[in-house]
């Protein structure tokens, strides 16, 4: 006999989104600032780990200020997810409550190794939440043509502006072949490229994306070209074809001729850099975590990261 009369399990995630939009249309505010300790806490970068970091710790009672280089709060949860699974809009909603309780959100602040060592001294502890730097290059000849670009500002700029203005190829090919890359591909088949190609040097099984985003690339009728590795990118001026040599499965070893695959823009996914240049957390109130550490998770990773970092930020305070 059915236990119950449900078939599936009950759908939690999408119980809670509900709830929690309907609550943040009525403008229902769940959270409050603590009773002020007197301490001072300085976040350096206010993506979803430095946000999430500066609202548990106002909420037991600290000051907090977020320095944030970009012009906008959120990181890559307001510019690097799609814009069909997250608007701006909505991401920047979400921010909201965190100002509301009382976190200095500083845009256009980039903090240096200099401006670190000062904040050191000006607040009683420093979380550093600075996520990762820019798509990693591939040094090939071509790279210099007009139509060679990274992943991360071709998907920013489906935020940053408006979409008829968002640049997009007609033959468009994508290197890589991890959830970036995947973002970027069905990003441009909904800018309204012609075509759009994944070249990836290993096959479908080696792929780093999720099987689900796999399946929706597929489903938007992106072409893959696997076993295949980028030589050159050629072109006068403008980019006008991407060669590729095929490699043997498994050991990546050169076989066959290579090939040209036409194309107007390539956008390189070739995974981030890291952009901490041997910072690390001291034990004297300089504290880490969120992609800069893990390097590279999903937004839920980083922001239980902010929220553990704040625990031990308070236990250090108090101690
Ligand atoms: C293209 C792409 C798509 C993704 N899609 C998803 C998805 O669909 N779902 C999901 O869960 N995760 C996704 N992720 C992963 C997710 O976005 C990250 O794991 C998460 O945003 C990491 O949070 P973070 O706070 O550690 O870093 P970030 O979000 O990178 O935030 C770091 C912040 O620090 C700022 N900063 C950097 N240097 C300085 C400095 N010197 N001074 C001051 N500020 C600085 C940056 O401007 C940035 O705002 C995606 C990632 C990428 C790249």
């Amino acid at each position: 006999m059915d236990r119950t009369l449900l078939k599936e399990p009950v759908d939690i995630g999408r119980l809670q989104r509900f709830a929690t939009d309907a609550a943040a249309v009525a403008g229902v505010r769940f959270f409050e600032p603590g009773p002020d300790t007197g301490k001072r806490v300085a976040i350096v970068g206010g993506g979803p780990a430095g946000l999430s970091c500066a609202f548990s710790l106002r909420r037991m009672g600290h000051a907090v200020t977020v320095f944030e280089a970009r012009d906008v709060p959120g990181g890559l949860n307001t510019l690097g997810l799609s814009p069909y699974k997250v608007t701006t809009e909505f991401a920047l909603s979400e921010i909201e409550p965190i100002r509301d309780i009382g976190v200095d959100i500083r845009l256009g602040e980039a903090v240096d190794h200099a401006r670190l060592a000062t904040l050191r001294e000006e607040y009683d502890a420093v979380f550093v939440a600075v996520g990762l730097g820019p798509t990693r290059s591939l040094p090939l000849p071509g790279a210099e043509l007009q139509g060679v670009e990274e992943a991360l500002d071709f998907i920013f700029q489906a935020h940053t502006g408006p979409m008829v203005d968002c640049r997009v190829g007609r033959r468009v090919v994508v290197i890589g072949a991890g959830n970036t890359a995947i973002d970027v591909a069905t990003q441009a088949v909904r800018l309204g490229a012609g075509s759009v190609t994944i070249v990836y040097r290993r096959g479908p099984a080696e792929m780093s994306a999720f099987a689900y985003e796999y399946e929706l690339a597929k489903q938007d009728g992106v072409a893959f070209e696997w076993n295949v590795r980028p030589s050159a990118f050629l072109g006068t001026d403008t980019l006008e074809a991407l060669r590729v040599q095929p490699v043997t499965a498994g050991t990546l070893e050169d076989a066959g001729e290579p090939r040209d695959i036409p194309c107007d823009q390539a956008i390189l996914a070739l995974g981030q850099t890291d952009i901490l240049s041997g910072l690390k957390a001291d034990g004297e109130g300089v504290f880490l975590g969120g992609d800069c550490v893990s390097g590279g998770a999903e937004v839920v990773d980083a922001v239980q990261d902010g929220k553990v970092a704040a625990d031990k930020i308070h236990a250090w305070l108090n101690r």
